[in-house]
């Protein structure tokens, strides 16, 4: 910024301007002129800085980094970037779902949290999620799921009446719903929480051997969250909380860390473990997978320019580098097409040109031209040639996880194993792992959300819905809207229903 004044201002162009205050006119109280190219640039620049928000995941933030591999699993995976000792750089990015650029970080929703490791082997993404699983496990109704957390065609304002009527028409939500409602909910920071793949991903050895993983950034900050109130406070006091602490933290040089563990799932043992290793919805026990210490994740460097390295970042988890692969997770499959098309609609055909994307292993890809590309490309242009351009390695049949499919093609949810249940994770958590104070807040949080604009028949869903989970905290939500309801509003409930009957009149 000091030398800011003995720099001169230029057009794009790079040509020195006149005027950073005046605009050129016939005398000083005249017209306007076409001429002025220069003010032209300004407001034609001005009127496309904005790029389209992402959908979902819109308000977020993120810092640089390194991860620092600390043990030896080579035995599991070839990858270069798990390599003893490896040092990469990273980038790492958290969000809110459903919430747009401006909403306020301290709104109960999961966090993503993306990573892109520039390994020397290209890229390799994690595009995770702070919490270890997810609302659904078929990609056919994600689009819904997300209509069903944004805002209402009509009146433009979020909706849980649509929330609990999605969810309770999808019993599957039921463990991220039950882990959402908790104190995990609302996380304190983005310091303060993990994160996961919640996916099952492959690693391969340099044997070929596969094993399934599931990755683990556990917060060195310790976990922390947000009551409610606490949240509720925040949103109006700080709206951008969550990034500020982030970008004060690396500033002050308190860097923040998380470790990695992975759990790991022998090939053989997924064909019939007592749950689908592969549904979203679930986890794996840590009593039946316990978890190992990869390494340790850094964030050290804030981002300079938001728009170019943050706003433009775009994770994917097709990224996958030799020695890692995907799984046959049906939702993980179609986020490998989603990912890349949402970056291509958002940022264009090229946007793995762009500098915060781009490896910074060689790239020797037959891709060319299309918008904004600025890397020069080289002939020849096509593949088999005569004329020394890159060759495929069929050596490498097996990068990205290889398995084996069989069957009739058909519309079918997973076929069901002796403990594939929509409900019994959720119960565990709700019984097993929270504690009777958490349990409380997890009944206050549901009530309240539910109190807020729900009708009638989707409160009876949701009351069966929390019933099927935990038969007790089911009893205590229920009692709890009916109390609270009849305490502040006799009409409670009403307006929703007054809204629903409009929706169905229009239907
Ligand atoms: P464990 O007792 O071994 O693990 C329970 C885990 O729950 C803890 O390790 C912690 O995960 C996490 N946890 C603690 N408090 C909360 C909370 N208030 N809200 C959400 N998660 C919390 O049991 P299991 O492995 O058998 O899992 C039991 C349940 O725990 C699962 O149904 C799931 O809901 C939840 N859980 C399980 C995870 C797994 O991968 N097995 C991961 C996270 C949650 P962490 O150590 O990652 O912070």
């Amino acid at each position: 910024m000091t030398d800011q004044g003995q720099r001169p201002t230029t057009t794009d162009g790079g040509a020195p301007v006149a005027s950073d205050e005046h605009s050129l006119t016939v005398g000083p109280d005249g017209p306007l002129l076409l001429q002025d190219h220069y003010l032209i640039e300004q407001m034609a620049n001005f009127n496309r800085e904005r790029i389209p928000e992402r959908q979902p995941h819109a308000k977020g933030g993120g810092a640089f980094g390194t991860f620092e591999v600390t043990e030896d699993v080579t035995s599991l995976t070839r990858a270069a970037v798990f390599a003893p000792g490896t040092k990469t750089d990273v980038l790492a990015r958290f969000s809110t779902v459903a919430g747009e650029r401006g909403s306020p970080d301290t709104w109960r929703d999961p966090r993503g949290f993306s990573l892109k490791f520039f390994t020397s082997e290209g890229n390799w993404d994690m595009v995770g999620n702070n919490t270890p699983v997810f609302f659904i496990r078929d990609p056919m109704k994600f689009q819904h799921f997300i209509r069903s957390q944004k805002r209402r065609a009509d009146n433009n304002l979020r909706d849980h009446d649509m929330q609990w009527d999605f969810w309770t028409l999808s019993p599957e939500s039921s463990h991220q719903v039950a882990w959402l409602m908790g104190d995990r909910g609302i996380p304190r920071t983005w310091r303060h929480m993990n994160g996961y793949s919640s996916h099952t991903y492959s690693w391969i050895n340099a044997g070929g051997e596969l094993s399934w993983v599931k990755y683990h950034f556990k917060t060195d900050q310790g976990i922390e969250t947000f009551t409610q109130d606490e949240a509720d406070q925040m949103a109006s006091a700080d709206t951008d909380y969550h990034q500020r602490d982030l970008f004060e933290h690396i500033e002050s040089g308190e860097h923040p860390r998380w470790t990695l563990h992975v759990q790991v799932m022998p090939f053989e043992d997924a064909k019939t473990y007592r749950l689908n290793p592969f549904d979203l919805t679930k986890v794996w026990p840590h009593a039946d997978y316990p978890l190992h210490e990869v390494g340790r994740l850094t964030l050290n460097r804030n981002v300079e320019d938001y728009h170019t390295e943050m706003e433009q970042a775009a994770f994917e988890p097709n990224n996958i580098v030799p020695g890692t692969g995907l799984s046959p997770d049906k939702m993980l499959l179609a986020r490998g097409f989603s990912y890349a098309d949402a970056h291509r609609a958002r940022l264009g055909v090229n946007y793995k040109q762009i500098p915060v994307n781009a490896p910074t292993s060689p790239v020797h890809s037959y891709s060319t031209a299309g918008a904004m590309r600025v890397q020069n490309t080289k002939d020849p242009l096509y593949a088999p040639n005569s004329y020394g351009g890159p060759a495929a390695d069929p050596a490498r049949t097996d990068d990205g996880g290889r398995w084996a499919a069989d069957g009739d093609m058909v519309r079918a949810a997973y076929t069901l194993r002796e403990d594939d249940d929509d409900f019994s994770q959720a119960g565990t958590l709700v019984r097993d792992v929270m504690d009777e104070d958490a349990r409380g807040r997890l009944v206050d949080n549901v009530v309240g959300h539910l109190l807020n604009g729900v009708s009638e028949p989707i409160l009876q869903r949701a009351f069966e819905y929390w019933r099927n989970i935990d038969g007790d905290v089911g009893a205590a939500i229920e009692s709890g809207v009916r109390e609270k309801a009849d305490e502040t509003d006799p009409k409670a409930g009403e307006q929703g229903n007054e809204a629903r009957s409009s929706m169905q009149d229009k239907a």
